[in-house]
């Protein structure tokens, strides 16, 4: 069972993906409930509302421990999170994954876009829509990480061990690839029904 962080931001595609795929989900909205789950999605949203919801509902330790066992999949404010070093004093990132997150370094509301893009993951190369939503900019990253995929020569997709951390929204446009990535199943596209 896989957990979607459920404290603010946009639960329900990720919800989507995971029930396309055939995993079951569970909305987190408790530390205690981390127990249940296998891995996490920390979805997009606000940054700095979920570290005062963390903070309030108690969730730093429980999920840094969480990390250590299991893989965290972040979309954008979600990698905002997880990074080590965000500039940004309103956001208390986790520190679990190697790099340094500039918010909103796309630019505003306004400078919201899809793109396609080329995801390199194990060998295995594929094109998805890849949106972009007031996305953060990775500035800086440690030789631990691995670049999944690049825009305009800058990382926009990283794995660092069990973890991903993506600046844009795949799951806006039905796409599963960091999904499977974290779950670790090769689930093909063909056996995803309804794939955009
Ligand atoms: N700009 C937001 C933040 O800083 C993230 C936007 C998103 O998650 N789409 O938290």
């Amino acid at each position: 069972m896989i957990g979607i962080l459920g404290l603010q931001g946009d639960v329900k595609s990720h919800c989507n993906i995971l029930q396309k795929m055939g995993v079951e989900s569970s909305v987190v909205r408790y530390p205690s409930q981390l127990d249940r789950v296998e891995g996490l999605i920390i979805p997009g949203g606000e940054s700095s509302t979920m570290t005062n919801l963390m903070e309030r509902m108690g969730f730093y330790k429980p999920l840094t421990e969480f990390a250590k066992s299991f893989p965290v999949l972040g979309t954008c404010a979600g990698l905002i999170l997880m990074a080590k070093q965000v500039k940004d004093s309103r956001v208390k990132p986790l520190g679990f994954l190697n790099v340094s997150v500039d918010r909103n370094g796309f630019g505003r509301q306004i400078h919201s876009f899809s793109e396609t893009i080329n995801v390199i993951a194990d060998k295995r190369e594929q094109k998805i829509i890849a949106t972009f939503i007031r996305a953060p900019k990775i500035s800086d990253i440690a030789d631990s990480v691995e670049k999944l995929a690049e825009y305009n020569g800058e990382p926009i997709a990283v794995r660092e061990g069990k973890h991903i951390g993506l600046t844009f929204h795949p799951e806006l446009n039905g796409e599963s690839i960091f999904h499977e990535l974290m779950i670790g199943k090769n689930i093909s596209r063909e056996t995803i029904p309804n794939h955009q």
